[in-house]
């Protein structure tokens, strides 16, 4: 048991879909890491993201799953940030269109307002603040973006939230949505893979010192 709380991590997130990425980026960059989600630990309440930055709201999410397990915790938070609507929804992304969160409403509210504005100036990014947050009270935080525009029109069954209505630059040739993406190539390229393999080598460091 020493050993196993030594060698193990939680990811503070309610959101499966979301943690189901988290712990595929995680476990390609921590061999040998346990890695407990969810279905682990069960008494985690999400604390009310009540904060105006990414940052702060990932901390609050990463402090909480320390106070639950006792074990060093990583918490994502992030959103959809468009320039036409001048950074909008951003923390306010999960419930944009209102409670309870649904991903179809926030998708239909988004093409709304949007329907206006012409294909040049429907830019956006993808920004997360991954907090990582240690039993003896030492905090990190890091960051990633993933560039590209909003569509006119929902494509792709993968991935969650605002992605059927996502292409990332990478992509725009094609004008693969991140929802038409292998699992893999989003995680290349998104905002969460990339902090995430930001905080990998930091977090293996802690643990094992
Ligand atoms: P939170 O970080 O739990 O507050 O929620 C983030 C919200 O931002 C999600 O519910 C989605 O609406 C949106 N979001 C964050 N990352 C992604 C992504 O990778 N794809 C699509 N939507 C995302």
């Amino acid at each position: 048991m020493t050993t196993e709380r030594a060698t193990a991590v939680f990811l503070a997130s309610r959101n499966a879909k979301k943690i189901a990425e988290m712990e595929r980026i995680l476990a390609e960059q921590l061999p040998g890491v346990r890695v407990l989600g969810l279905d682990d630990v069960t008494d985690y309440d999400e604390p009310v993201e009540d904060q105006p930055t990414f940052e702060g709201n990932a901390l609050l999410k990463a402090r909480a799953g320390v106070a639950a397990t006792g074990l060093p915790s990583v918490a994502d938070d992030s959103g959809l940030c468009v320039d036409a609507l001048n950074g909008m929804p951003g923390v306010l992304s999960a419930r944009w269109s209102g409670r309870p969160k649904d991903d179809g409403r926030n998708n239909r509210l988004l093409l709304e307002q949007l329907e206006d504005v012409p294909d040049d100036r429907r830019t956006a990014h993808f920004a997360c603040a991954v907090a990582l947050v240690w039993p003896d009270g030492r905090e990190e935080v890091v960051h990633g973006r993933m560039d590209g525009r909003i569509v006119r029109e929902g494509r792709g069954s993968g991935g969650f939230g605002y992605d059927v209505l996502f292409v990332a630059d990478e992509h725009a040739e094609a004008g693969l949505t991140s929802a038409e993406l292998d699992p893999g190539e989003k995680d290349r390229i998104s905002h969460r893979g990339r902090a995430l393999r930001e905080l990998a080598p930091r977090l293996v460091a802690g643990l094992r010192s």
